[in-house]
């Protein structure tokens, strides 16, 4: 009987009955995928949701909390650059 591949999609002759892939290259290739999909799932760096990023390196789980980091960033370059520190010491 003929199995469908569950990685690409191939129909193929299952040496074992528990089999789902075509070759081990694909089960291989498939759980590596599986691996990738799962670290692409992020903690936004301002608010901490976890969201999807669509590219590594992605830090905010939206343009407004991205705006919200770059806005705190810009206060702190300015207080360093006016010698100021937080807390008043
Ligand atoms: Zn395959
Ligand atoms: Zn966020």
């Amino acid at each position: 009987m003929m199995e469908t591949c569950s990685h690409c999609g191939q129909s193929y002759e299952p040496k074992r009955s528990n089999s789902r892939y075509c070759s081990t290259k694909c089960r291989v290739a498939h759980h590596r995928a599986k691996q990738q999909t799962a670290a692409l799932v992020v903690a936004c760096a301002v608010c901490g949701k976890e969201f999807e990023a669509g590219r590594a390196g992605a830090l905010y789980c939206s343009p407004s909390c991205k705006g919200k980091a770059y806005r705190a960033r810009r206060l702190e370059w300015q207080r360093r650059f006016f010698g100021r520190r937080p807390g008043g010491k």
